[in-house]
């Protein structure tokens, strides 16, 4: 038996409870029952007159009401667990029954979950519309149920439902009635059960904000800002993988930057990487969803491991899953810059253990998302000024304080992953006549145009520098000695081959004259970078020296280090 009543608190109905009560045929009758009698069965005694026998029944809903608050007048405590059983016991001695059930609504994830069922506490959330009857009784194990509705100011906030009379009478309309008046005092706790626990998240949603923004808050580069991040959505909020993927606006494609999977974070951020990321075709087309809803709802949760028909893993690149791991729902949310209002970019995190997203983690999610959109403007400001202050007027190209920066990262970089990097000091032949021939800005445009071929010769990762006045440096990562070697002698030869237009129509001609050494990355780890900058330089410039003592426009190259 289930029967469905009004607030009888409150006595309106809101247009949620009306829908809900559409379909109750019984509440008339109910209504009936609650004026005229306590118990339908009982007769008034003959001794007592009409007014006396009404009054002695309001008087024992009197005393009924006194229990119930009386029941119900505690304190809520800070223990969640506590919290819900006290209000379950509550509930079980003012009914006088052995079983209860207490359903209350998720604003986050709009539907029921159950707050005190041992038996199953993985119960999925539902919506209100599919708690049947059939649903209680299975979930209580019994076949005879009452519930009613739980509201707040006209809002459904849950349900209640009893089973089983102590007494092991069946359950008729006085226990409706308790069931009713439970139902009052027992909302008031759940808004106030539904505070507590929005406090606790939020003492610990800001905990763990506040270290990440601490940790944001000194990194000085994109990388830095990504892997903060992606290890904290690891190892803070329980995703086994993570990944930052970047929108390329041009093409449209997603690029996989970074990778978090094992406690690992694998890094494709570093330009000469580029040809190692991943590629996800039409990601813009993809995550052109969040640009409509990205204000109102940052994020997209997906429950299983599919995305349309296609398994997660294959859709966004993920590399290689151990064998334990599977994926069970992902969380992705968009990088958004404040400035343009684009999307930067999407971090995609998956649950590799069978626990759904929450509202706890969805919160702090949002919460880092933001954090990490000002981290990301902030360093990229840094970036562009570092790199202002790194460039040469005339040429473009990095001057040789960026160069020292980005060797010393270079050598790290081929320390750690065991791949070659060779250093070439590069020098004008006898410009000094040069410019007294053609003129001071004649010999502006052949350096001009020489760093445009080198810029054109090289790959994104090589990096080329003006070290001062007509002298050059380039830096080649991860190239064999051979390989550099022949790439430096290409380049002379171009330079040789090439015509430039002077300002006043002027065929203009230079040659130049390379030194180039491999930079000792496979010993001497513990030797500084500095230190073997400097010699690396040294021996490269050893190498220019006879490159001109042999006559210029020539390559002289040692892949020995120095003696
Ligand atoms: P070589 O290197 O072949 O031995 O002879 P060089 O004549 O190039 O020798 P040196 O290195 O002594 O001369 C460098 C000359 O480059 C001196 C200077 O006038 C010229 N130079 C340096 N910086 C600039 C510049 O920014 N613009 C122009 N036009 N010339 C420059
Ligand atoms: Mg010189
Ligand atoms: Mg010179």
């Amino acid at each position: 038996m289930v029967r469905k009543q009004k607030d009888t608190k409150t006595g309106a109905l809101s247009s949620k409870a009306q829908k809900v009560l559409e379909s109750d045929h019984n509440s008339e009758r109910l209504k009936l029952a609650l004026k005229t009698s306590l118990n339908a069965t009982s007769v008034r005694p003959s001794e007592l007159t009409q007014s006396d026998w009404e009054l002695t029944q309001s008087f024992d809903l009197m005393k009924k009401e006194v229990e119930c608050a009386r029941l119900f007048n505690f304190e809520l405590p800070e223990d969640i667990i506590l919290a819900v059983q006290l209000m379950e016991s509550a509930v079980e001695e003012f009914t006088q029954t052995r079983k209860n059930l207490i359903l209350y609504f998720d604003e986050t994830t709009g539907s029921y979950s159950c707050l005190n069922d041992e038996k199953h506490p993985e119960q999925k959330p539902r919506e209100v519309t599919r708690i049947s009857d059939g649903f209680l009784q299975e979930l209580l194990d019994t076949n005879e149920v009452l519930h009613t509705y739980l509201f707040s100011q006209d809002a459904l906030i849950g349900i209640i439902a009893i089973a089983e009379r102590h007494d092991g009478e069946a359950l008729g309309v006085r226990d409706e009635m308790m069931l009713e008046m439970v139902a009052s005092y027992l909302s008031t706790k759940i808004q106030g059960f539904k505070s507590l626990k929005q406090s606790l998240m939020l003492s610990v949603v800001q905990r763990t904000v506040l270290e990440i923004s601490s940790q944001l808050i000194t990194a000085v580069d994109q990388e830095g800002v990504l892997t903060t991040t992606l290890e904290s959505f690891g190892r803070q909020l329980g995703f086994g993988i993570c990944q930052y993927i970047q929108v390329d606006p041009e093409q449209g494609l997603g690029e996989v930057l970074l990778e978090y999977q094992n406690g690992t974070t694998k890094s494709f951020v570093h330009a000469g990487l580029k040809s190692k990321r991943k590629t996800i075709p039409e990601f813009s087309a993809m995550i052109s969803l969040f640009t409509s809803a990205a204000r109102s709802n940052p994020y997209l949760h997906i429950p299983g491991n599919q995305l349309g028909d296609r398994h997660l893993q294959d859709v966004f690149g993920i590399r290689r899953l151990e064998k334990k791991h599977s994926i069970h729902a992902a969380l992705i949310l968009p990088v958004i810059d404040p400035a343009s209002g684009k999307i930067r970019g999407t971090f995609n995190l998956y649950r590799t253990e069978p626990h759904h997203v929450g509202p706890e983690t969805l919160e702090m999610a949002k919460e880092i998302i933001s954090l990490v959109s000002l981290a990301l403007s902030r360093v990229m400001v840094l970036e562009m000024a570092l790199e202002m202050a790194s460039t040469d007027e005339l040429t473009g190209l990095t001057n040789r304080r960026g160069l020292y920066d980005r060797f010393e990262a270079e050598i790290e970089r081929a320390r750690r992953n065991q791949t070659s990097l060779s250093v070439a000091m590069i020098d004008v032949d006898f410009f000094k006549k040069f410019n007294d021939t053609y003129g001071h800005l004649n010999g502006d445009v052949v350096l001009k145009e020489l760093a445009q071929i080198f810029l054109h010769s090289l790959r994104k990762s090589d990096l080329v520098c003006r070290f001062g006045g007509e002298e050059f440096s380039i830096l080649l990562p991860d190239t064999s000695f051979k390989a550099a070697t022949d790439l430096l002698e290409r380049i002379r030869e171009k330079i040789g081959e090439t015509t430039i237009a002077g300002i006043d129509g002027e065929k203009l001609n230079a040659s130049i004259s390379v030194g180039l050494a491999q930079v000792n990355t496979t010993q001497k780890l513990t030797q500084a970078s500095k230190e073997l900058i400097s010699e690396s330089l040294a021996l490269a410039d050893e190498q220019l020296y006879l490159a001109k003592e042999q006559g210029r426009n020539r390559v002289c190259a040692t892949c020995s280090p120095k003696k």
